[in-house]
C-alpha cells in the first residue's frame, strides 16, 4: 500500500546543458493495460548523461524523469492486465509507447517503429520510486538474480542486438571494440561468449575501464588497434564494433576492418564525419547500424544473466541513493566508473 503519494525523481527539465535536478513528483496513475512498478534499481545510461550535458541527438519531452535501465516489483495491476501478479520481480523494456499497427511493430521490430517513445526521454522514466509500465514491456527475472545486476539487462540487450543479431560473427573471429563504456564492454563480453578474440580500444584516460575489459578475457589497447587487428594475416579485424559515440571513430573502424568484414555502429554522435567513405567500397565492407532490442533478445539476455554465463558485476561501479544522483552521474561522466546504479 502506498501511503505518501510523492517521491523524489531525477528530472531533466529543459534542453539547456545541466538542466537536471531532484524534484518531488506525484506517483503516476496507471492505465488499464499498465502496471505500477516500485523501482528497486535503475542504471545510469550514457544517454542520461547526454541529456544532462545537452549533446544528445534525439527529441526530449521536457520535463521528463530520466532512467530507462530499471527493474523492480509490481505493486499495482491495471484492470485488463493478465498473467502478472503483485510482488513479482521484473525488468522492463524501454519502448514505453509504440504503435502496434506500425509495420515494424507487426514484424516484431517495435524498437524500430519511428513513432516509438522510450522511458527517460519520451515518457517519464525510472529514476524515482514508482514508474508506470505497459504490461507488454515486462519480463520476469530469476529470484537469485540481484536487482542491481538485473538493471543491466537493458544495456546487455543493446550489446546482444549489436553483436549477436546484427553482426556476422564466428568463433575464432578477431573483433575490435572501440569505446570502453558499458555498451563497449558488454559488446566485448558478448563477442567473447561467441568465441571471438576481442580487443577493446580506449584513450589514455580509459586505463581503469580497460582493466575491466581484461576481466572478460579481452586485450586492452590504447588508441591504435591496427597492429592487433593485423596480427593474424595482415588484413585486419573481421568485425569492428564502434561503441564510442563520436563520428570520427568510424574512420578508425574503416582502417582496422579487413576486406569483406563488417563494421557495426552502436555509438551515437551528432557530428558530421568529414572524411571519405571510399574504404567501405574498396574493402567491400558492410556498415551496420544497431539500435535498441526487442522481446526475444530480452529473454535470451535474462537467461544469460540468470545462469551466470554473462556476469555484469565487474561493470557496476557503485550504487548511490537517488538523492546522490549528481555524484553517480559525475563519476560515470569522468570515466571513474563504467556503470553507476541508483537506488530510489
Ligand atoms: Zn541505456
Amino acid at each position: 500500500m502506498i501511503t505518501n503519494n510523492k517521491s523524489a525523481a531525477v528530472v531533466n527539465y529543459a534542453p539547456e546543458k545541466g538542466s537536471v535536478e531532484l524534484r518531488e513528483i506525484t506517483i503516476p496513475e496507471i492505465g488499464e493495460e499498465e502496471v505500477l512498478l516500485q523501482v528497486e534499481n535503475v542504471g545510469v545510461c550514457g544517454s542520461d548523461l547526454h541529456q544532462w550535458t545537452a549533446d544528445h541527438s534525439w527529441p526530449v519531452n521536457y520535463p521528463v524523469v530520466l532512467g530507462h535501465e530499471f527493474c523492480g516489483r509490481i505493486v499495482e495491476l491495471g484492470r485488463r492486465v493478465t498473467g502478472w501478479s503483485l510482488g513479482e520481480r521484473v525488468v522492463s523494456e524501454t519502448a514505453a509507447v509504440i504503435d502496434p499497427n506500425n509495420p515494424m511493430s507487426r514484424a516484431g521490430l517495435y524498437n524500430l517503429d519511428p513513432t516509438r517513445k522510450g522511458f527517460g526521454y519520451g515518457v517519464n522514466g525510472a529514476m524515482t520510486k514508482y514508474v508506470k509500465v505497459p504490461a507488454r514491456c515486462l519480463h520476469r527475472i530469476p529470484d537469485h538474480l540481484p536487482f542491481e545486476q538485473a538493471c543491466l539487462t537493458e544495456p546487455s540487450c543493446v550489446a546482444y542486438n549489436a553483436v549477436v543479431v546484427n553482426s556476422r560473427l564466428k568463433p575464432g573471429d578477431r573483433v575490435v571494440v572501440i569505446g570502453p563504456g558499458t555498451i563497449g564492454i558488454l559488446c566485448a563480453a558478448m563477442a567473447r561468449l561467441n568465441g571471438a578474440e576481442v580487443a577493446v580500444v580506449g584513450l589514455e584516460g580509459d586505463q581503469k575501464r580497460l582493466e575491466t575489459a581484461k576481466q572478460y578475457g579481452c586485450d586492452a589497447i590504447i588508441k591504435d588497434a591496427s597492429e592487433w587487428a593485423n596480427s593474424h594475416d595482415g588484413l585486419g579485424a573481421d568485425l569492428v564494433i564502434d561503441a564510442a559515440g563520436a563520428s570520427a571513430t568510424l574512420k578508425l573502424a574503416m582502417d582496422w576492418v579487413r576486406p569483406n568484414g563488417q563494421i557495426t555502429k552502436v555509438g551515437w554522435g551528432p557530428q558530421p564525419c568529414g572524411f571519405s567513405l571510399d574504404q567501405l567500397v574498396q574493402k567491400n565492407v558492410t556498415l551496420q547500424g544497431s539500435f535498441s532490442h526487442n522481446w526475444p533478445i530480452w529473454e535470451k539476455v535474462i537467461a544469460l544473466l540468470g545462469s551466470g554465463t554473462l556476469d555484469v558485476k565487474p561493470i557496476i561501479g557503485g550504487v548511490w541513493p537517488i538523492e546522490a544522483w549528481y555524484e553517480a552521474f559525475e563519476k560515470m561522466h569522468h570515466g571513474e566508473v563504467i556503470k553507476s546504479v541508483l537506488k530510489p
